[in-house]
This record gives C-alpha cells, sequence and structure tokens, in this order.
C-alpha cells in the first residue's frame, strides 16, 4: 500500500532548480549522501551509549556503495539510525526548511556555478541527488521498530510513500541513475569522489571490489574474488602533530565540516596536555554563514569523546559572541554518555571553554598585529558579533576591547583605529575618548555636536553598529580613559576656558533665564555651549540619557520609552543670538522674541536628527521670515 503525496511548494522548485539549472559540480551529490549516512551513524552510536538494546548487536558501522551497472543505479546503504514514516514524509518532501528558501535566494544573487557546492550549509543536501538521478528510491527502517518505509520520487511535484521491509536497521539511498551520469557507477570515479570529498569521514565507507584472485605466488589468476575494501582514510585530523598536516589538509577538512566552498580565514589547531586533556581544530571562516542571524543556528564545535562523536554543535564550549568559530573539539576525560544537563554544569567544560576562548581571542589580536588587512576582512563580516563580547563576558572585556576597530574624524572613510592608536593621537589636555554614534559617517561628520571638538583638533570615533551604544557604555573605559559621547554632558574645559563662560554667562543671565522660562516644559536647562561654533543651538543630554540615534531606533521599532528631558546649549557668538539678545535688551515684551525662541528649540530638534515639535507651524514662520527677507 503505498500513497502519493504532493511535496511543499519550495521544494518542489528547489528540485526544478536542481534538475534543471545545478550542473556545475555534480559530483558533490555523494558527499551530501555520504555526510548524511554518517550523521545516522552518529546518531544510533550516541543513542546505544544511554541504551545498548538500540544497538540490535549491530556495531559495525559502516557506509557501503553499490554500483549496480545492469540496473544503472547507484545505492548509498548506511546502518544508521533510520527515519520512520513520519520522519521520511517530513525531512523529505513536506516541510520546507528556513534552508530551502535561503539556498534559491542565494542561488538568485550568486553565480548558481559557485552556488551549488553550498547546498549542504542550506541543510537541503538530500535533495542534490535529483542532479545525477532521474529517480530516487529511500528504503530505510528505524532502529527499533519493526516496519520500514519506502519513499519513492521522480521529482515532477509528487512522491510515493508506503511500507517495505527491511531486515536491519539503516537507510538505503537507490539513485536511478541519469543517461549521461552514469559514469557515477564506475569504480575509479567512486574511489576518486570519496578520497576527495568524505576522506575525513570517521566511519568507514566501503564498496566491494571484485578483482582477480591471486594463486600461490601472489599472480593474478583467471578465478575472481569478491572484496569489501575500506575507500577513505578516516584520519582524525585534530589529533595529528601540526608539523605532519599541509595547508591543504587542514582547508580540505575545514570545507568538509562546514560546506563550504571557500577556504577558512584563519585555522587554529592545539592539544592541551597536563591534568585535563583536550584537543580541538577550530576554524574562523571568511564569510559570515547565512543563518547566523536566526535563532536556530547552532553555535559551537563537534565535540567527540575518545573518537566518538558525542554531540554536532556543543554550544557550552563557545560564548555566544565567538559563535561564528567553526570546529572539532576532542576529550578524552569527559563521559561517553554525557548529556546537555551534565554539560551546563560541568567543570571541565568550564575550563575547555576559557582554553578556547582564550586561544580565539589570542589569534584574532595576532592577526591584528601582523596580517591587519586580513584583520580588517574578518572584523567586516564579524566585528559586529565580537562586540557583544564586551557586555556580556566582563572577564575579556580589556581582551575584546583590543580588537574593536571604529572610523574616526581621523580615519579615511572606510578605515579604521584602535582605541589605542586614537589615545596615542590624543591632544594635550584631552582626557576623554570622544565618540557619536551615528547611521554613517556623512551623517557623523555634519553633526553640529562635533563642532567645538574639531575646533580643538580632537579626534571623535564614529560608531555606526546598532550596538555600539550597549557596548561602549559597558565598557566605559579604556586604559584609564572614558568614553564620552559628544551630545551629552558637558565638555570638558581647562581652568580659563572655565572662568571665561562662568563670566559670561553672568552677562548674559537675563536672556538666558527668559529663554529658559519660555521652554520650560520643553528643556531641562538652558546654558552657553562649549562646543559649537557654527549652529546658534543644540539639544545636549545627560551623561545617563540615550544616545539620539538609539532614540529614533527605539521609535523605529515602537518601543516607548520616557524621552528625558534635554538642556539647550547656546552659541553665545553666533550673530543671531547677538541680534536676538539686543532685541530682547531694547524691548523685553517684544512678541518677536518668543517666536524666535520656539523657532530656535525646533532648530535645535531637527539638527540632532528629529522633527520640530509642530511641523506645520515651523514651515509657517520660515515662509514668513523668508518673506521677510525677500522686501
Ligand atoms: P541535513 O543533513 O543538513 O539535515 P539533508 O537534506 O542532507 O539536510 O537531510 C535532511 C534530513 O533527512 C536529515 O536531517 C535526516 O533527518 C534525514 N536523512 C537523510 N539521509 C538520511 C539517512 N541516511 N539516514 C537517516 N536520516 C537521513
Ligand atoms: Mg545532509
Amino acid at each position: 500500500m503505498s500513497q502519493t503525496m504532493e511535496f511543499k511548494t519550495e521544494v518542489s522548485k528547489l528540485l526544478d532548480i536542481v534538475i534543471h539549472s545545478l550542473y556545475s559540480n555534480k559530483d558533490i551529490f555523494l558527499r551530501e549522501l555520504i555526510s548524511n549516512a554518517s550523521d545516522a551513524v552518529d546518531k544510533i552510536r550516541y543513542e546505544g551509549l544511554l541504551d545498548q538494546s538500540k544497538y540490535e548487536n549491530d556495531t559495525d558501522w559502516k557506509i557501503k556503495l553499490t554500483p549496480n551497472k545492469s540496473a544503472g543505479t547507484l545505492t548509498v546503504s548506511d546502518n544508521g539510525i533510520g527515519m520512520n514514516y513520519d520522519e521520511v514524509i517530513n525531512t523529505l518532501g513536506t516541510i520546507a526548511n528556513s534552508g530551502t528558501k535561503e539556498f534559491m535566494k542565494m542561488l538568485e544573487e550568486k553565480n548558481a556555478k559557485d552556488a551549488v557546492e553550498l547546498i549542504g550549509q542550506f541543510g537541503v543536501g538530500f535533495y542534490s541527488a535529483f542532479m545525477v538521478a532521474d529517480k530516487v528510491t529511500v528504503i530505510t527502517r528505524k532502529a527499533g521498530q519493526e516496519k520500514g518505509v519506502k519513499w519513492e520520487s521522480q521529482a515532477a511535484g509528487t512522491f510515493e510513500i508506503g511500507e517495505a521491509v527491511r531486515a536491519n536497521r539503516g537507510t538505503d539511498i537507490i539513485l536511478h541513475l541519469k543517461e549521461d551520469d552514469k559514469k557515477y557507477l564506475d569504480e575509479w570515479t567512486l574511489r576518486d569522489l570519496v578520497s576527495k570529498y568524505s576522506d575525513y569521514i570517521e566511519h568507514p565507507v566501503v564498496m566491494d571490489i571484485e578483482r582477480p584472485k591471486k594463486d600461490e605466488e601472489g599472480k593474478p589468476s583467471e578465478e575472481k574474488e569478491i572484496k569489501e575494501e575500506v575507500l577513505n582514510s578516516r584520519k582524525a585530523i585534530w589529533l595529528r602533530n601540526k608539523s605532519e598536516i599541509t595547508e591543504e589538509e587542514y582547508n580540505d577538512f575545514y570545507k568538509h565540516i562546514t560546506h563550504d566552498y571557500s577556504d577558512p580565514l584563519k585555522t587554529i589547531h592545539f592539544k592541551v596536555e597536563g591534568t585535563h586533556e583536550f584537543a580541538g581544530l577550530l576554524y574562523i571562516p571568511k564569510m559570515k554563514p547565512f543563518d547566523i542571524i536566526y535563532k536556530e543556528y547552532k553555535s559551537g564545535p563537534t565535540l567527540y569523546v575518545k573518537r566518538v562523536q558525542i554531540m554536532e554543535h556543543c554550544e557550552e564550549l563557545f560564548p555566544p559572541y565567538l559563535r561564528f568559530v567553526k570546529g572539532v573539539v576532542e576529550s578524552n576525560d569527559l563521559p561517553l554518555n554525557i548529556s546537555r544537563e551534565i554539560l551546563q554544569n560541568n567543570k571541565l567544560i568550564e575550563v575547555m571553554r576559557k582554553n578556547i576562548t582564550k586561544r580565539v581571542l589570542d589569534a584574532l589580536s595576532d592577526m591584528k598585529n601582523k596580517k591587519y588587512d586580513l584583520y580588517v576582512s574578518f572584523y567586516k563580516e564579524f566585528g559586529r558579533i565580537l562586540k557583544e563580547g564586551l557586555h556580556f563576558e566582563y572577564d575579556k572585556k580589556e581582551n575584546i576591547a583590543d580588537l574593536v576597530l571604529a572610523e574616526s574624524t581621523a580615519t579615511e572613510d572606510g578605515k579604521y583605529t584602535t582605541f589605542a592608536e586614537y589615545i596615542s593621537r590624543m591632544k594635550e589636555g584631552q582626557n576623554d575618548i570622544y565618540y557619536i554614534l551615528s547611521a554613517s559617517r556623512a551623517e557623523a561628520m555634519a553633526s553640529p555636536y562635533m563642532e567645538g571638538l574639531t575646533n580643538k583638533g580632537y579626534e571623535v570615533l564614529i560608531l555606526t553598529d546598532d550596538i555600539d551604544d550597549i557596548v561602549i557604555s559597558a565598557l566605559n573605559e579604556y586604559k584609564g580613559k572614558q568614553f564620552k559621547s559628544v551630545v551629552k554632558g558637558d565638555m570638558n574645559l581647562t581652568d580659563e576656558e572655565k572662568a571665561a563662560k562662568e563670566k559670561k554667562t553672568e552677562e548674559l543671565s537675563s536672556i538666558l533665564g527668559f529663554i529658559k522660562e519660555q521652554l520650560k516644559d520643553k528643556v531641562a536647562d538652558v546654558r552657553l555651549s562649549s562646543r559649537l561654533t557654527d549652529s546658534p543651538v543644540c539639544l545636549v543630554r545627560g551623561e545617563t540619557d540615550f544616545d539620539p540615534h538609539i532614540e529614533q531606533i527605539m521609535k523605529a521599532m515602537g518601543q516607548s520609552y520616557m524621552a528625558a528631558k534635554r538642556t539647550m546649549e547656546i552659541n553665545a557668538e553666533h550673530p543671531l543670538f547677538i541680534k536676538l539678545n539686543e532685541v530682547f535688551n531694547a524691548d523685553k515684551e517684544n512678541p518677536v522674541l518668543k517666536e524666535y525662541v520656539d523657532l530656535l528649540y525646533d532648530e535645535a530638534l531637527i539638527l540632532e536628527g528629529a522633527k520640530p515639535v509642530d511641523a506645520g507651524l515651523f514651515a509657517k514662520r520660515v515662509a514668513s521670515l523668508m518673506i521677510k527677507g525677500l522686501e
């Protein structure tokens, strides 16, 4: 009894593309199927550690290739965990995971020729079988179940599913090869592909090989014999000595575990000896994995204990801000049947996590010092994620801060400085590290808040990442220098400057009082500015208030918050203010005063990127001023 079912629309579309558009590197289908078989073996091996009966007395783990020339089929079999009826329906047809869409999106954006390599990264590797087969049959039986399942499809929108008999636990994927793809029945082609793409698979990939039987003298005879041969070398590269491993081997292994097409940016291989022994082979990719922005993204290396793969992503071994790192970690001191709960409170895991964190940060620091351009390319991809560590990992704040890059008023467009370099350029009398949060460099450069500082020759960091506000507040200081937002608080002045400012404030106290009274519902205070040179006014926040850039983001996200009242700063040297003061001194009741004060406030709002209180009224007032100017 079998039943015809329809593929989920996205899956159908994906299959259509796989069949009709991806020709460039069909070879990878074998890697994908072997990788799935190996995953299935890992799963049953792990489950059996917890419940021996699941092994059903079959622990001779293997993945077998069976080319059948007369039938034109290639079968990939495993004695892994198998799938039950529902799992087959869901995973092979009716559920489209996030990778399905993402993979198709990438095919549209990138050159499909390069892209086909990446199919495994998107969790849709199984479907690559249809690059070489016009029909695929799956016969599988799940561990512990009596009945097997048969799934069959020629793509074209539907698949058949029904019961099947399979003597042993495991899965056969039978590819009915297309006429043009019969080369995949050839022994040497298969040998080549396995050693190229699946050499590091831990389980033996085997094939029955027919050879002339050798006689007593070792010479080939007329008689033939069939022997099962292992095609892959199965070496655990991370356990070997560094000196014996070539860069190519490192890179191949990286591609093998990540399904990435490019070489890694950085390889970190280490063995820790002593009380706790463990080894790791970690990689920093060149580019962000597509799914790193998703909640479901799984971070952490593959964890092995005594050569047994315990879990694919041991997230307890990496802090979240290093979630872009990939690789393998092996320990001989952990129990084989370690559970998630144990992992979370395990002292040894904690020791390993610290050790790994330090190694990765050291490697980044080394790259920054010795291969700066390479580091910049890393930072462009992952700097935003790395910076999260400033907020979350108190212990490592200093080390991470050393790794932060930012643009500044002293760098060229698109070039970076470190905090240390900034400090080395600080002017005499400058105590703080100034920064501005902004959507872009251009916006920051045009900001009136920068005027006073730029005039003094002070450098200002331009921070454009959405999390910069949070991480800078968490960091608070670097090498004893405080971070100071150019839009918050008062500027630091020399004693001389302070005295001059106090004198001026005294002189102008009358008009300042008038403005304060007029704007008392809107601003917390009105004072003379030390930061303005060209603009007449600006609004300034308290040290602990939100940054205006962040306020805009919160508004855009529809979040409610209590906007704190700002302080209005006035540029006493600006001709507009000088004139206004004259009018004020001549006639304190002149109605133009009130109107202009409101206009100044609106202008200050616009300068910080906000809108005037009443845009209509503002426009009317500006229009009437323009008419006066024209008369
Ligand atoms: P991924 O391997 O990234 O999950 P695939 O498209 O390669 O994506 O495989 C989809 C799913 O089908 C697997 O996650 C697994 O649940 C199931 N599957 C595929 N091949 C096998 C197999 N040989 N044995 C058991 N399950 C398999
Ligand atoms: Mg797969």
